[in-house]
Formats: structure tokens, C-alpha cells, sequence
């Protein structure tokens, strides 16, 4: 497989979706965000790493964050978790509210907004910080020890997030926080408001494609756990748009309004893609074109 050939080609294909789409401006900060900027990277199992374009250039992760936490509080034991969010697709806005009221206050899915809180809630609880948390498990699967949180961007979602704010004092009505719900909120900014390059994001999630192994060999979580955090990306990874995404990649994924998104070949590879226009889902348009030819282009999909 000539994974370097195969990302020119997948970036070839992508060039036309290239500024198209919205580039996400209800955080203001993220609205200066280069529409024609793109980049891929491809990280094995074995050890390669191969990128084209922007690729090692840092973008604004938002909810790719949400793989990682989920991860990390899964590693801690989900029977709790799993009492407190659901894993069923939305069928809803990442931020909607009226679905979270309907249901008593149980979020449908980890990675819409809502679910999010909760596992964030859940590592603070575990972890005492867990928006370092997620930054360092980044910097070390990464080996980018400068990777870190752009305090800007974490400023302007604290300021404008009024929908999380509501999203979260519901929550905590129903008693499905543990924290304060400021608290709460602080750490998911800091985490969703991580800066990190494709090259990161591909060495970071490829924990997900070992099995649940990090670089350094040791465990993160079991080999099941994995597949269930890979499932529930397949499904839930990209919104109301998660059908659309298995249809055209055909593997788990995660978007965030960052513009990038993360993909898993299990047992081979972490891919990530990047470009900031997004269509009306908060998928990146070109990183999901990006994605749909490499998988077309190369066979690998989980299908
Ligand atoms: N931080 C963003 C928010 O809370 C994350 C949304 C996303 O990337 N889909 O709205």
C-alpha cells in the first residue's frame, strides 16, 4: 500500500470541496480560520507517518477532544459512565437542547455536545484536571510536548457558549453532574480549545487502531473497549450526519468544527483530515471528501 501516494491522491480529489462550506464563526475565534487551508496525515500501526499539505499545521481540535476523554474515562471502567450517557446516534444538532429535556437529562451519545459535559464532568471527578488531562494524553501519544490549549479560542467558547451553559444546568437539575457546572464547562473549553496539527491528531488516535495500545506499548484500554469506542464513533462520531459519513468513508470518526476529523482503520492506521469550511452538519466538506476518496481509492474501510 503507498499510503504517500494515496493521500496526494485523496487531497486531488478533495481540491474541489477545498473553501467550500462555512467556516464555523459561532466561536468567533475560530472564524479567522484560512478556508483554503488542507491537510492530511496517515500515522500506522508500525510506525510510519506520512502527511500532504498542511498537515503538520495546528488547527483548533473542538470535538475530536471527545475521543480522547471518552477514552480516558473508559479506562477508569464504564459501567458508571454508561448509566449517565447513552451511545445511540442523535438524529440532532451536536447542541441541541430539546431532545436532552425530552429524555430526562441522559444524553443520547458521548460526542454530541450534552454527552461531552458528562464524560468531561466524569474525568474531572477521576482526574481532578481533566482538560490537562487530555492535553497531556495528546502531547505524549503526539510526542509534541508544546501541543496546548489557545487560550483565545477557549475565552471566546466560554464567553458565547450559551447553548453548553444551558446544556449543562439542565444536566444538573437532573442530577447527571457531579461537579459544578462552571467547572464543567472550563474543562470542556480546555480541551475542545486544544491547538494540534493532523500529524498529532493521526499519532494520538492510533491508540484506537492498536486495540486500545498507546505508543509506549502499555494498555489504555482493553481490545472490547476499543471496539466500542470505535463502534460508537462509527454511529454517533459525526452528528446527524453519521449514516452520511459511513456511506462515503465507511470508518470511525470523529469531526469537530475545527474543521478536522479523525478516522480509525482498525488494525492498520489513524488518519486525520483537516480544512475549516463545513457543511450544515459541522462536518468539514473537505475533509470528508478527503476521506471518502482515500477509502475508495485504497479498499481500507471497516466494510
Ligand atoms: N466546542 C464546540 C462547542 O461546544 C465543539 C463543537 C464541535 O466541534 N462540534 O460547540
Amino acid at each position: 500500500m503507498n499510503y504517500q501516494d494515496l493521500l496526494y491522491t485523496a487531497m486531488r480529489d478533495a481540491r474541489p470541496a477545498i473553501g467550500q462550506g462555512r467556516v464555523a464563526d459561532y466561536i468567533p475565534a475560530l472564524a479567522a480560520a484560512d478556508p483554503q487551508a488542507f491537510g492530511m496525515a496517515l500515522a500506522t500501526v508500525s510506525g510510519e507517518v506520512y502527511g500532504v499539505g498542511d498537515w503538520e499545521r495546528p488547527f483548533s481540535i473542538q470535538s475530536i477532544s471527545k475521543v480522547f476523554s471518552l477514552a480516558l474515562v473508559l479506562a477508569h471502567g464504564g459501567d458508571y459512565l454508561w448509566k449517565r450517557v447513552g451511545r445511540e446516534p442523535s438524529g440532532n444538532p451536536f447542541n441541541s437542547l430539546i431532545q436532552l429535556e425530552a429524555e430526562g437529562g441522559i444524553p443520547r451519545n458521548p460526542f454530541i455536545n450534552a454527552g461531552a459535559l458528562v464524560v468531561t464532568d466524569r474525568l474531572q471527578t477521576l482526574t481532578g484536571d481533566a482538560g490537562i488531562t487530555v492535553r497531556d494524553f495528546l502531547r505524549r501519544e503526539a510526542g509534541s510536548p508544546a501541543l496546548d490549549t489557545d487560550r483565545n479560542v477557549a475565552f471566546s467558547e466560554a464567553v458565547n457558549g450559551h447553548r453548553n451553559a444551558a446544556l449543562a444546568h439542565f444536566m444538573a437539575s437532573c442530577d447527571n453532574l457531579e461537579n459544578p457546572v462552571d467547572t464543567v464547562l472550563a474543562q470542556y473549553y480546555a480541551q475542545c480549545a486544544l491547538s494540534a496539527s493532523c500529524r498529532d491528531l493521526a499519532l494520538a488516535g492510533l491508540f484506537l487502531a492498536r486495540h486500545g495500545v498507546l505508543a509506549d506499548g502499555s494498555r489504555l484500554l482493553s481490545g472490547s473497549e476499543a471496539k466500542k469506542v470505535n463502534a460508537t464513533l462509527l454511529t454517533c462520531g459525526t452528528y446527524d450526519a453519521a449514516g452520511e459519513f459511513a456511506y462515503r468513508v465507511g470508518l470511525p470518526g470523529k469531526s469537530g468544527v475545527g474543521g478536522g476529523i479523525l478516522a480509525i482503520v482498525p488494525g492498520r492506521a489513524a488518519l486525520c483530515a483537516w480544512s475549516p469550511g463545513l457543511d450544515s452538519a459541522g462536518n468539514s466538506m473537505a475533509a470528508v471528501a478527503a476521506l471518502d476518496a482515500f477509502t475508495t481509492h485504497s479498499g481500507l474501510s471497516v466494510f
